[in-house]
C-alpha cells in the first residue's frame, strides 16, 4: 500500500493542529484585551464558560493530534493501514475519510470523533 498520499495528509493535519493550538493559548480568556469595568460578575461568568469551552476544545485537538502521531509511527513502522484488532486492512475509503483510523469499520472506536457515514 502506498501511504505517502496518507503521511502528507497525517502531517498537513498534524501542522493544522498545532496552528491551532499555539492560537488558543495566545487567546487566554485572562489576557483578553480591554473589558468594560460595569457588569463585572457577568464578565467574570462569562470567561469562565469560556475559558471552559476553550479546554474542551484544547482536549480534543491534543487527542486528535496523539491519534495523528500514533498514525505516521504507524507509517514508519509498516502497519499502518491495518486494524490494531484483528490486523485485517482498513478500507482505503475509510482511511481517506480518517487517516488516522487505528480500527477498521467493525472495530472502530466509539469515542473517535469521526464523520458519521
Ligand atoms: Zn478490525
Amino acid at each position: 500500500m502506498d501511504t505517502t498520499q496518507y503521511k502528507s495528509k497525517l502531517e498537513d493535519m498534524l501542522k493544522e493542529i498545532e496552528t491551532q493550538l499555539e492560537e488558543l493559548a495566545k487567546s487566554d480568556p485572562s489576557e483578553a484585551g480591554e473589558r468594560s469595568v460595569h457588569n463585572e460578575t457577568e464578565d467574570r461568568y462569562m470567561e469562565t464558560e469560556r475559558g471552559f469551552r476553550v479546554n474542551e476544545i484544547i482536549e480534543d485537538l491534543n487527542y486528535k493530534k496523539g491519534e495523528i502521531i500514533h498514525a505516521l509511527e504507524k507509517i514508519d513502522n509498516g502497519t499502518y493501514g491495518f486494524c490494531e484488532e484483528t490486523n485485517e486492512k482498513i478500507s482505503e475509503d475509510r482511511l481517506k475519510a480518517v487517516p488516522y483510523a487505528r480500527y477498521c469499520v467493525n472495530h472502530q472506536d466509539d469515542t473517535a470523533t469521526e464523520p458519521v457515514s
